[in-house]
């Protein structure tokens, strides 16, 4: 009888090497931990390897989603990152979109090539007047443009969930943020087991799960990991990464920002995390990672971008990031590929 090899390597690049780049098992929370506490002359090795990891589980696509604001401001939830909290004292101030306006924006955004329209409204949850807004809108859109459309509304009832799968709303957005240790520093008016339960209701219901958080909100190292395997637990279909971008007015304004080495070793991380998983560059990127970020991101781990303006800040305008994606030779994903 042969007995199974006794296992020597100790590294956990090694060991992630051969778990996750091998066999696609994505890091647990323990080995995540250790990735985040590399030291930084590691960094490059281990962006490569999550460079590996994202080809070969992923392939060489990028995909490019626009997002647009149809509710901004007065939100009144008190996330204590976000401009949008009518609680705080930020400049962001409550404003709707029109349809027409909703339509034009798609057209705008298909034109870069992107497959995915994200339709976002600051709200705890939609009320009759937003999914009637949301159903013309989803409509309009449909009729016009051809985009997949994907909506961020807060949470959901049962009904409101059926309601958008029936429009035929592709993929849902709802983030859980942070750890769910780290969750009652960050928001006190909603819980995060309210928010896992609309990501249930919206998976159970056919429709995609978009799932991510903000890095750089104060918790630990310990935590971030713990996120990365509560994402992994949720298998979501897609992970947007945000780092903190403080901004004035609101409780967490007066955070440092992420380091860039921490912030580039946070994304290998995840997706040594979640190998399968596209894991797409969100907000706040601009600020921790300056330009030259943007490529290491793409190069370590990263396999989808947003094009255009972020909600309440200015993003790259989109034609870096085509451009970038483009001297990089990876291919933007196609629409055909994901009806
Ligand atoms: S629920 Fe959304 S829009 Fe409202 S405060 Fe929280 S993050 Fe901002």
């Amino acid at each position: 009888m042969t007995q199974a090899p006794v296992r020597t390597d100790t590294d956990i690049l090694a060991i992630a090497r051969e778990q996750v780049l091998d066999r696609g098992v994505g890091l647990d929370k323990q080995q995540t931990v250790q990735v985040l506490t590399l030291p930084e002359d590691r960094l490059e090795e281990l962006l490569a390897l999550a460079h590996e990891v994202r080809m070969k589980w992923c392939g060489p696509e990028v995909e490019v989603e626009g997002i647009i604001s149809l509710k901004t401001g007065g939100c009144p939830e008190d996330c204590h990152f976000c401009s949008q909290s009518g609680l705080f004292q930020s400049p962001v101030r409550a404003a709707w979109l029109d349809i027409p306006s909703l339509v034009e924006a798609a057209k705008q955004t298909a034109k870069t090539g992107a497959t995915e329209f994200c339709i976002v409204a600051a709200v705890r949850g939609p009320d009759e007047r937003l999914m009637a807004q949301v159903a013309a809108g989803v409509e309009a859109i449909r009729n016009e443009v051809d985009i997949q459309v994907a909506c961020s509304l807060g949470m959901l009832t049962q009904d409101q969930v059926d309601q958008l799968a029936a429009m035929g709303v592709h993929r849902y957005n709802h983030n859980l943020e942070t750890a769910k240790s780290h969750f009652p520093n960050v928001v006190t008016t909603h819980s995060w087991e309210e928010r896992w339960d609309t990501l249930r209701m919206v998976r159970e219901a056919g429709m995609e799960v978009c799932c991510g958080g903000i890095l750089g909100m104060g918790e630990t190292v310990e935590q971030r990991a713990e996120f990365a395997s509560q994402l992994a637990e949720l298998e979501p279909d897609e992970v947007p990464l945000n780092f903190l971008n403080p901004r004035p007015g609101t409780p967490f304004g007066d955070l440092e920002v992420l380091p860039a080495a921490e912030a580039l070793k946070a994304v290998a991380a995840f997706r040594l995390a979640l190998p399968r998983t596209m894991l797409r560059f969100a907000g706040g990127r601009e600020i921790t990672l300056g330009d030259l970020g943007a490529k290491q991101g793409i190069l370590g781990g990263i396999n989808a971008v947003i094009v255009g303006n972020y909600l309440t800040t200015l993003g790259r305008p989109a034609e870096s990031d085509l451009d970038l994606l483009g001297e990089l030779k990876m291919p933007i994903k196609a629409l055909n590929e994901t009806l």
